[in-house]
Parts: C-alpha cells; structure tokens; sequence
C-alpha cells in the first residue's frame, strides 16, 4: 500500500455511523461536550426544570436519557477500537523485539485477532485503517541491513555459515528436480482447548480466570504432521496425533468422517518414532511417490524412519536448531495456520456454544476444516511463499490473501449461505458461502 492512499474507503469507523434523525435533532440542540455537562448535572440530582433553565433548548427529559444512552454506546464501541490498536502495537512490539520481520499483513493478521479475542466482528482491517495505525505508531517500511539468526541471539555464530551451506545444497538439488517432487513436513503441537491468553477485565480484578469446557483441555496438546511440497501443495490427509491415555473402542469409528486427517493417538499426544515409521511408510509413501526429495528437522524419530526406509527417499535433515530460519513451515505456515485455528475456535466458542470444541470430535472438526481450506489451490503462492522466505527458491511468488482473510474477512453483513442463514465461511476451494451447519455440522467436502 502506497503511503499517500490513505483515504477512507470501506473505512472500519462504523462508529461514525449516519446520524439517526432523533441524535441529528439532540446534536443540533447543543455540542457532545454540553451533553456531558449537562449529564452531569442530572447525575448531581438536579431537577430537570433546573436543567431546563440553564439549557433552554432542552424540551424534555428524555432527552437526558437519550443523551446518556448514545455516549454509552459510542463510548464502548470506541474504547474497544482503541484497544484493538493497543493490542496490535504490543504485539507489534513484541515480534520487533524478537527481531521477526513483519509486513502489513502480519499488522492485518494480529488486527483481526485482537477485534475478534474483543468481540468486535464488524472490524475489517481496511487499508485506511492500517495506514492511520502506521502513520499514529510512527512505523514505516524499513530495508533489513543485517540479519541475525535466533541462534546468533543466543551467542552461536557459526550457525549461520552451517545454515547457508544447507541452503545451497537444498537449493542446488531443487533446481535439478521438479517442485511437486520436494516437501517439508513437520509436527506442531496444538493446545487442545485455544484460549486466546488474555481478556479485558476491570483494573484491581485480582484473578482474571475465563471459562474452557475441561481444564486439561487448555494444557494438553495434539500433535499435526503437516507436509506441503515446494510447489505450493498442502498434502491430505495428514497425520493427527490425539492425547488419550486410554483410547476408547469407539476412537477409529468416531474419527473415520474427518477425511482430511489420519487419526493416530498416544498418551502423550506426541508423535513417537514408531508413529514417525509409520508416516513415512503409510502417509508420506503413497502422497509423494517414487523418487521424491523431503526436508525435516533432526527430530531423532525421524532417524529411525530414515534407517528403516529402503533408500526410496532422499531425506534431508536441517541443522540443529536452524528452524527457526530455515524450515518453510516454521517461517511462514505455522503462524498463519495456528491463526485460522484460534479465529476459528473462537468464533465457533461464541456463535454456537452448545459444540463442544475440547473432545474428540470437537478437535477433529477444527483440525479437518483447516487442513480443508489452507489445501485450496488459492493458497498455493501463500506455501510457496513458504520456500521463497527460507531462502530456498529464487522468485518470489505472487501475491496471496491469508486463509483468514479469504474464508472469514470475506463476509460481508448480506452474506449467505444457500439456506438463507447467515454465512460462518466461506470455503476457500468453492468460493461459496456457508452457515455454520451446513458447513461445519455437514463436513463441507466439495474437494476431492
Ligand atoms: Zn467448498
Ligand atoms: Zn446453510
């Protein structure tokens, strides 16, 4: 976004909005700051003839009442768009410390997130109010000069020279194989109940608690085994490992309608390396085919699939502790997929409280639905992009919308679902908009 469009089309200052006739009468009778004064007045129990006497405009009391009412209103709705930039500059803050680089649509990601945790659904991120939050927070597009790595913060410089050698090695053995023939595949962790951490409380409230369905639900984790390949591609299913420290009869049976996963448990909900043996052998096998090429990190259970498997893969293992800089999944698809998960459960949290998130098939609704949509082909530049940050392909994709914005900044207050209800998504593959049943309840498969 250029920094002279900062016009105020499709502007998020729906607090602005055209005065009813009644305020445009009140307004014309005397300025807000009157209204205070005279608020006040009535507050100190003033007889409304008193007041009537000081301000003779006023014709009756209710006008009082509506004048209270109206700054209430108001009052909240823009404290509550105060704290979203409040928010989003903190975690602005926080992710420079770090030294993350963060483009306009990480400022966006994080926007939509605070006004979603603060139940303003009205809030669209628009480029005017992305470019008012720049110009008031003094922040500006800045060319990087020197880069460090998470390691080199923590005193390791030789890191660096390690990292770079695996990228030329990487890079010389993508040229000469086509792009649909390299993954990554990784494992990420999932807090079985997301709760988004924090909560608008009153000041002095000594302990802030909110409400989950199980307490365990928000410290025990599933593990995804996420693989996408350097061609942009989000391979189905994936792998999913559930926390069950004793897995019921029913486990296979009740996960069988989540197409886009493969549903394996452990005690701890961590992968093993017999599960990682079988991945390799049942899932990653059969999706990538003869002579393909996977980079993963040096997770020792992988050693074992390594050791077991015929030599048909060509496996290549990152530098410890690289990651961070080096891993496509980790710089770019992590984030944003652990974003859609948390919007998603928080929508799903306050819309349709009767769903309950934190069992079985609560998890594996979730997960399905954004394996589901983040495998839309309209996301390919975004894993691509992937590859281009961890410095592994040259051209840098085109421009791409986060499954966030497409499947849920994309409704509109006249969207609907087919049935006439109120759209929930919008399904990234189809283009179509969906209520909450007929998507979620229903498993929306329209993809093959
Ligand atoms: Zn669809
Ligand atoms: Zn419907």
């Amino acid at each position: 976004m250029s920094e002279d469009d900062g016009k105020c089309s499709d502007s998020d200052e729906e607090y602005f909005v055209p005065p009813e006739s009644k305020r445009v009468r009140l307004e014309d009778k005397y300025p807000r700051e009157t209204w205070e004064e005279i608020i006040e007045k009535s507050d100190k129990g003033w007889s409304f003839t008193t007041i009537q006497s000081k301000h003779r405009k006023l014709s009756d009391r209710k006008e009082i009442s509506r004048m209270k009412e109206y700054l209430k209103n108001d009052g909240s709705k823009i404290q509550k768009f105060n704290d979203i930039n409040v928010g989003v500059l903190q975690e602005f803050l926080d992710m420079r410390s770090e030294l993350e680089e963060i483009h306009d649509r990480d400022i966006v990601d994080s926007a939509l997130k605070v006004a979603d945790e603060l139940g303003l659904t009205t809030f669209k991120a628009s480029e005017a109010w992305l470019y008012r939050f720049k110009k008031n927070n003094g922040i500006v597009s800045r060319k990087i000069n020197a880069v460090v790595t998470k390691a080199q913060l923590r005193n390791q410089p030789e890191l660096n020279e390690v990292v770079d050698e695996f990228r030329g090695n990487m890079k010389t053995v993508i040229a000469d194989n086509r792009l649909e023939k390299v993954f990554n595949a990784d494992q990420t962790a999932i807090k079985q109940e997301m709760i988004c951490g924090r909560t608008l409380a009153l000041k002095g409230e000594k302990k802030i608690k909110a409400v989950v369905k199980r307490i365990n639900a928000t410290t025990h984790s599933y593990t995804v085994q996420v693989l996408i390949s350097a061609a942009g591609k989000l391979v189905l299913p994936v792998m999913v490992v559930f926390c069950e420290p004793k897995r019921p009869a029913c486990f296979e049976q009740q996960l069988l309608p989540f197409k886009n996963i493969t549903a394996y448990s452990t005690t701890s909900g961590l992968m093993t390396s017999q599960l990682g043996i079988t991945w390799l052998r049942d899932i990653y096998g059969p999706a990538a085919g003869e002579n393909s090429i996977l980079m993963v990190d040096s997770w020792t259970g992988y050693q074992q699939a390594i050791d077991q498997d015929n030599g048909s893969v060509q496996i290549h293992v990152l530098p410890p502790k690289s990651t961070s800089v080096a891993q496509p999944l980790d710089v770019y698809f992590n984030r944003p997929f652990k974003n859609f998960l948390r919007l998603l459960s928080c929508k799903i949290r306050r819309f349709f409280p009767d769903f309950d998130l934190s069992n079985r098939q609560g998890m594996a609704t979730l997960i399905d639905i954004t394996i589901g949509q983040f495998s839309a082909p309209v996301f390919n530049a975004m894993i691509q992009y992937s590859w281009y940050a961890s410095g592994y392909l040259e051209e840098k994709p085109e421009e791409f919308n986060t499954p966030v914005a497409v499947c849920f900044d994309s409704i509109k207050i006249d969207s609907k679902c087919e049935c006439d209800k109120r759209a929930f998504i919008k399904c990234a593959h189809c283009d179509t908009f969906f209520c909450f049943s007929h998507f979620v309840k229903d498993l929306h498969r329209c993809y093959v």
